[in-house]
């Protein structure tokens, strides 16, 4: 299991001295409720399924107008819950029942079929309750191709987005020395790139240029929104060199939206060094990184509320400052088991939702909702709902004995996620890292209580250090070439597998591959011992740092489908991660530089052993195998119920809108486009934020 929080007795103590400050401090606030008979009669304007992180967005800005608003999230309300609060804490509810729904993938033939867990936020906030806190955003052009895949419908451009990003945040602006300890914004390494790039190879474009002429897109505009030029050759080392280093100063950051978002204020005495090494190698100090260009190594900021040092998620940004509105009422507690659609379809062949039937302490009961009903169930479960609902592809909705009502076969298709395989590495005696509070009963007892009554200190601290490049950082232009050769043979050898939204999005990410503005992998520092391929757990009194090497645009594709007509039967995810030669290709070259990055000072001054994967590991085939066993997700699964024109498989309009429905929506992670190069909560609270706009302007 990824990024875990370590299993300290000293966080258990923390948890357990600040439950008990706490405890009293535990007001239900009355938009809560219990009580699924009341809410079942209640006549609702709209009613949203899932408090999560789009959902309570969602939810708050709707109950900014008179409308009244039901939400029905089958987690509980956990305010003030040290687990999620302390930012330290991140990881620790991971795989809890009270606050995970704890989700298995499929075996998965190229993880040596293991299954992979997913966690999901089960509690009022959703995943933002329970995830890491890294709060980024992607690359410019990735948002422009959202655009793209929507014929430039519904504003989905980095220029239509930046808006409703600014609207969900606080921004704190960093201090210099926020920027990153010990390290000068002006000391940029402006390392020369004079990699000859190929052109696209023209047989995939005329693969893809049949594939597509049926619909309104071609290809040179995809490629245009991948922020490529037509004729890819064209790009000069200069404007590569360019490009690496450009920063633009736009003031891009909201300063009064409801999550509360900050920089870390204690770092681990080895990042320093290895912001050093990962420079030397070549690789640009990003200051700016929110501003559409994330290129490079930088300190991200996290969704931790500065004044009090907790976490800042959905719940306490969005719900809490409207709990008292007597117009939104949250029902917790109980899981939505299917939408209730009209007996008929208006002249426009489409179905009203008028409802949501919801399972409570096992009696099932209908919320009624006068003006739309909007999903926010998540990744996983929205897709699921909208098949038990008779959404969806009706061979597959079928074979469950549900009623097929609407043909979708976009439905629970197009899942893309951000696979990582972990490297981690032994750092000698004498250094500062989160192992500290393992390995010394003194330092954490202090930590807790600094934690405590100072609200500062290691526990305050979270994952930050991030670095994107695309592959033209680290690999020679011959790889890169081998790569492009294989994929595209790749590609035109399964086109007839492909769905029109693949063809269009595999333009896009061919593109993106000559756009050295759009970052290919991730590289993610963690000052601390993580579980990886071969080690579960880490040795006594022994320090650790964990690289993760970050898949951003896998070209795999996979699935999540209903397994049963069970509502409370979990849907089947299946990521079919590394299915592509190039995710495969792509994950290995970024173990092995991982392992020159480790081998390169002044980060190697530290490193004691190559813990996992062990220095025996050390050819092509051995980097593969590890890559196999080590196969995590950074639970960033995306696109289930993705925006796109019908024709290509879309599940919803560029108003997010379910096709074949007058009043039905999704706003959750579930409708992304494409992958991002981005941790998904900015752009997921941004959805939310536009949804509600979109609505507000309906009605
Ligand atoms: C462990 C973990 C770590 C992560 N780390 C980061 C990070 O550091 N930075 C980052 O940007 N992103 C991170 N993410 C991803 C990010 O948090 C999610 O992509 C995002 O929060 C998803 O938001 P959502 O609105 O789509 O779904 P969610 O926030 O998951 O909300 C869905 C809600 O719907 C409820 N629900 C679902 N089905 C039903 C139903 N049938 N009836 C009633 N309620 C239902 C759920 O209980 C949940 O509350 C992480 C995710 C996880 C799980």
């Amino acid at each position: 299991m990824p990024f875990q929080a370590q299993p300290l007795i000293s966080l258990c103590t923390i948890a357990l001295t600040l439950g008990a400050q706490y405890a009293s401090a535990v007001v239900i606030p009355r938009g809560i409720t219990t009580d699924p008979v009341a809410f079942a009669a209640t006549n609702f304007d709209f009613v949203i399924v899932g408090g999560g992180t789009a959902g309570l967005t969602v939810a708050a800005r709707l109950a900014e107008e008179s409308y009244k608003v039901g939400v029905i999230e089958a987690g509980q309300y956990r305010p003030n819950d040290p687990l999620i609060d302390v930012p330290k804490n991140f990881g620790s509810t991971l795989g809890n029942a009270n606050y995970d729904w704890i989700y298995a993938t499929t075996p998965q033939v190229n993880a040596n079929n293991r299954t992979i867990i997913h966690n999901r936020g089960k509690v009022l906030g959703g995943s933002s309750a329970i995830n890491f806190e890294i709060f980024n955003r992607p690359a410019a052009a990735e948002y422009n191709a959202w655009s793209a895949l929507n014929l430039g419908l519904g504003g989905w451009a980095w220029d239509g987005l930046i808006g409703f990003l600014k609207k969900s945040e606080t921004f704190t602006a960093p201090l210099v020395e926020d920027l990153f300890p010990d390290i000068s914004p002006f000391k940029r390494r402006q390392e020369e790139v004079t990699d000859e790039m190929a052109s696209i190879p023209t047989s995939f474009l005329d693969f893809a240029d049949s594939a597509l002429n049926l619909t309104a897109l071609d290809v040179s505009s995809l490629l245009d929104a991948a922020g490529v030029a037509e004729t890819i050759g064209a790009t000069s080392n200069a404007t590569t060199r360019r490009s690496l280093v450009e920063k633009r100063d736009t003031p891009v950051h909201g300063s009064s939206g409801p999550v509360k978002a900050s920089y870390n204020t204690w770092y681990s005495d080895i990042t320093s060094p290895f912001i050093h090494t990962v420079m030397n190698m070549g690789i640009p100090l990003n200051s700016d990184p929110d501003n559409g260009n994330n290129i490079g190594i930088y300190n991200s900021q996290r969704s931790v509320d500065p004044s009090t040092q907790t976490r800042s998620y959905a719940a306490p940004a969005y719900y809490a400052p409207s709990a008292s509105k007597a117009n939104l009422i949250v029902l917790t507690g109980a899981q939505a088991t299917k939408i209730v659609l009209s007996s008929n379809k208006d002249n426009q062949g489409r179905y009203t939702a008028t409802g949501v039937s919801y399972s409570y302490g096992g009696t099932i009961y209908t919320a009624k909702a006068s003006k739309e009903i909007v999903l926010s169930g998540g990744v996983f479960n929205t897709p699921q709902l909208l098949e038990l609902s008779g959404i969806g592809n009706p061979d597959i909705v079928s074979s469950f004995g549900i009623q097929s009502l609407i043909d979708l076969p976009g439905v629970g298709e197009n899942l893309q996620d951000h696979p990582m395989s972990p490297c981690s590495f032994v750092i000698k005696p004498g250094h500062h890292t989160w192992d500290e509070l393992r390995n010394n009963a003194t330092f954490a007892a202090q930590a807790g209580s600094q934690y405590a009554t100072t609200k500062t200190g290691i526990l305050t601290s979270t994952i930050s250090t991030l670095t994107f490049t695309p592959l033209q950082s680290f690999l020679s232009s011959s790889k890169i070439i081998s790569i492009l050769t294989s994929l595209t043979s790749e590609l035109i050898n399964n086109s007839s597998k492909f769905s029109l939204l693949q063809w269009a999005q595999y333009v896009i990410q061919m593109g993106w591959i000559y756009n050295t503005n759009v970052p290919q992998v991730e590289f993610v520092f963690i000052p601390g011992f993580q579980p990886t391929g071969n080690v579960a757990a880490p040795s006594p009194n022994t320090t650790y740092a964990v690289i993760s090497p970050v898949l951003q645009h896998p070209f795999s594709r996979g699935t999540v489908h209903i397994t049963s007509a069970d509502p409370l039967v979990k849907a089947a995810v299946n990521p079919n991660y590394l299915a592509s030669v190039f995710d495969r290709t792509v994950l290995v070259e970024a173990i092995k530089y991982i392992r020159t990055l480790a081998s390169t000072a002044p980060f190697s001054d530290l490193v004691q052993t190559f813990n996992d994967p062990p220095a025996s590991v050390n050819t092509d085939d051995g980097f593969a195998d590890y890559m196999r066993k080590a196969l995590q997700s950074l639970k960033h699964p995306v696109g289930t119920a993705v925006i796109a024109p019908r024709i290509l498989g879309g599940v919803v309009d560029a108003n997010l809108l379910v096709y074949g429905t007058k009043n039905l929506r999704v706003a959750d992670a579930s409708t992304f486009p494409m992958q991002i190069s981005a941790h998904a909560q900015t752009t997921t609270y941004a959805i939310g934020e536009k949804a509600a706009n979109i609505i507000k302007n309906v009605w």
